[in-house]
This record gives structure tokens, C-alpha cells and sequence, in this order.
């Protein structure tokens, strides 16, 4: 599932190196969990004790509660570990809580037991909770406490299990049928599973919503929402790596470059190269040399005074190894480059030559074309 950006969230905790965050969007369902529990669920289980009373198991279960999420994200981010894949973070926020993965695990049999570590540890604290209950010096609070959590803990388990990538038995799903099918193939079902079961939320959402059960309707539709986004998302993901796996720079480069000389002025090059041929940049050359490379975003940031007084070596960016890639580097090692640069294009060189030009547009017009021709 998709994270939250940097922002938003506060660290709370590290557990095995793993930070450990709560997003802000966390306390609204903290804060409605303590307020049904305390002004509906206990008040029915055990009528006419005091408010104190039902607010404080309210507080506590609620509490406890996290805490089993926590716990079902660290079984998921231990197993990942026996993997040899380190869980980034773990965020509890409205939904529930998400355990960020460095990267995808290497195959089926990975992500099965990583997907299943979660439901296994839920599982275990409601068999937990439930014989807690029953503990000879537990009183009937601390017993309605605890089932409460053995109950909620299975609900956690049974609803993770739900074959819908990229919830947990989805991410089964995938890993069951990787081995077989190829990890493409695999997505593409468990998020197809995964799409199906966000819109059968939405609709029991609206049904809910027609009842008169507007809170129920309205988070029914909210989390179907976001499994459908999060489904399509992981899928467009797996389809890119799909589709530029094996594709190198060379592959997808422009060729046959022109370049600008270093001496002349920003507005020559502008009237000569830019306004001229429409591209968004041009390697820059001293003699047989290449030096930099002009963009167009250089050019704009001057105004036209300062075009003609300034030379084309003092605006460009100057070679430096983060604008350059080799004709044989895998293509989406150079995206990510060309994503940290900053500039949406990479010189490519080999040996001090320039060879041509990577540019984000030529990339996503290859990848186009692959897709209509099937490549
Ligand atoms: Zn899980």
C-alpha cells in the first residue's frame, strides 16, 4: 500500500530498526474507536456502570488495539527480514497500519510467507485475548476488554486474508501463483481480485448509506477507494518494471544529436538551436569536447537582456558524472538518474564521446510504442 509522504506524520517509536510513525490521519480513527467503544460497545455488553468506566476500557482496548496492529505489521517486516528485505518504516494511519518493503521480494515463496506472517500473528493474539478472558484473576472489565480484542483481532486477520492485492491475501494470491505464471501474471490477478473487491466495498458502502447506516456506508466506500487506487497503482508498477526489463540507454536514446558551441551567446543559441528545432536541450561543445549541456529551463530563467550578455559555458550546467550515462546501463537505473538530476535528460557517452541523448520524452515514447506493438 501506498505510504504517507514525509510531512504528515510523527516517528513515535523504533522497533528492530524499524521507525515506527503515526500519521495524522491516524488519531481520527483512534478517536472514533474510543468514542463507539465507550458510548456503544461496552455500555451493551455490561449496562449501568458508571461513564468513567465504559471511557476508560474505551481508552484501553483502543490502545491495545494499535498495539495488535503494530504487531501484525512487525510479524510482516520480521519474516521480510529472514528474506533478506528491510522494512523502511511502519505507519499506522487511518486505515490501519502499512510496513514499507525497500523493494519487492525476490519471489512467490518470499512474498507468501511475508504476506501471511501478518494474519498468523492477528490470529495468535485473538486466541490469546480469548483465553485471557477466561484467566482465573481477570475481572469481568479486563474480560470484556480482552474479548473485545480477541474479537477485533480475528476480524483484522479474516479481513487481511480477503484475496484483493495489495491487501495481505492478496499479496498470498500473487505469491501462490508467481511460481507458475510469472509475477506479471500474477499481479495482474491478485490486483484484478483487488479491484473487483474495492468496488463490491463501494456498492455495500452505498447500500449502507440508502439504509440510513451512514458511518458504516461512508468508510465502506473511503477504504474501497483507497484498495482500488492502491490495486491499479501497484499494477502500473509491476507492468513498468515488465516493460523495461532487459531495455538499455542505447535502446532508447536520441541519436545524431546537434550541439551548441560554448563561445556564443544565450540569445544566439536560442535564436539558432531552441526557437529552431523545438528541443528541450542541446550538449554543449568546446573544439571536439563536450562540456555541458544547455536546457531550455536555462534559457527562461534569463531575461532577454541578459541572453545576449550572457555565453552559453556561463548558463549551461557543466559536465559533471551525474549528467552522463553509459549506452549499456540498464534504462531504469537511468530514470532514476535522470529523476535525481533534475533535468529530464542525460547525455550519453562512452569514452568521452557523445553518442546521443536521453531524454524522459524519448523514453516514454519507446515504451509506447512497445506497448502497441506488443514488444
Ligand atoms: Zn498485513
Amino acid at each position: 500500500m501506498s505510504a504517507s509522504s514525509r510531512t504528515d506524520h510523527v516517528q513515535i517509536a523504533k522497533v528492530i530498526g524499524i521507525p515506527i510513525n503515526l500519521h495524522f490521519s491516524w488519531l481520527i480513527i483512534f478517536g472514533l474507536i474510543v468514542w463507539t467503544l465507550s458510548t456503544g460497545y461496552f455500555p451493551a455488553q455490561q449496562p449501568d456502570l458508571p461513564a468513567s468506566s465504559y471511557w476508560a476500557k474505551g481508552l484501553v482496548a483502543s490502545l491495545l488495539f494499535f498495539v495488535s496492529i503494530l504487531l501484525h505489521e512487525l510479524g510482516h517486516a520480521v519474516i521480510a527480514l529472514r528474506y533478506g528485505l528491510r522494512t523502511r518504516s511502519i505507519t499506522l494511519f487511518i486505515f490501519g497500519g502499512v510496513a514499507q518493503l525497500d523493494k519487492d521480494p525476490r519471489d512467490g515463496r518470499a512474498e507468501f510467507w511475508m504476506a501471511a506472517a501478518g494474519p498468523l500473528v492477528s490470529l495468535s493474539l485473538a486466541g490469546l485475548f480469548y483465553a485471557s478472558a477466561f484467566l482465573p484473576f481477570v475481572g469481568p472489565s479486563a474480560a470484556a476488554v480482552a474479548t473485545y480484542l480477541a474479537l477485533i483481532n480475528l476480524v483484522l486477520a479474516l479481513f487481511n486474508l480477503v484475496p484483493a492485492f495489495p491487501m495481505d491475501g492478496g499479496r498470498l494470491l500473487r505469491g501462490a501463483l508467481w511460481g507458475s505464471l510469472g509475477k506479471a501474471r500474477a499481479t495482474r490477478i491478485a490486483s484484478g481480485a483487488g479491484t473487483f473487491f474495492a468496488y463490491f466495498l463501494i456498492v455495500a458502502g452505498v447500500f449502507s448509506l440508502i439504509r440510513g447506516d451512514s458511518l458504516s456506508g461512508v468508510w465502506y466506500i473511503l477504504i474501497g477507494w483507497f484498495i482500488k487506487d492502491a490495486s491499479a497503482a501497484s499494477y502500473q508498477q509491476v507492468r513498468l518494471d515488465e516493460a523495461l526489463r532487459g531495455v538499455t540507454v542505447r535502446d532508447a536514446m536520441v541519436e545524431a544529436v546537434g550541439t551548441i558551441p560554448s563561445s556564443g551567446s544565450v540569445a544566439e543559441a536560442a535564436r539558432e538551436y531552441f526557437m529552431r528545432t523545438g528541443y528541450g536541450s542541446y550538449p554543449v561543445t568546446r573544439g571536439d569536447a563536450v562540456v555541458g549541456l544547455l536546457c531550455l529551463k536555462d534559457v527562461l530563467r534569463l531575461s532577454p537582456e541578459e541572453r545576449e550578455a550572457t555565453s552559453v559555458q556561463g548558463a549551461m550546467r557543466p559536465l559533471t558524472s551525474a549528467l552522463v550515462t553509459e549506452p549499456e546501463a540498464p534504462l531504469p537505473q537511468a530514470i532514476a538518474r535522470m529523476a535525481q538530476a533534475g533535468t529530464a535528460r542525460l547525455l550519453v557517452m562512452q569514452e568521452g564521446r557523445l553518442l546521443g541523448l536521453l531524454t524522459m520524452n524519448g523514453v516514454i515514447r519507446r515504451l509506447k510504442a512497445r506497448e502497441d506493438l506488443g514488444g
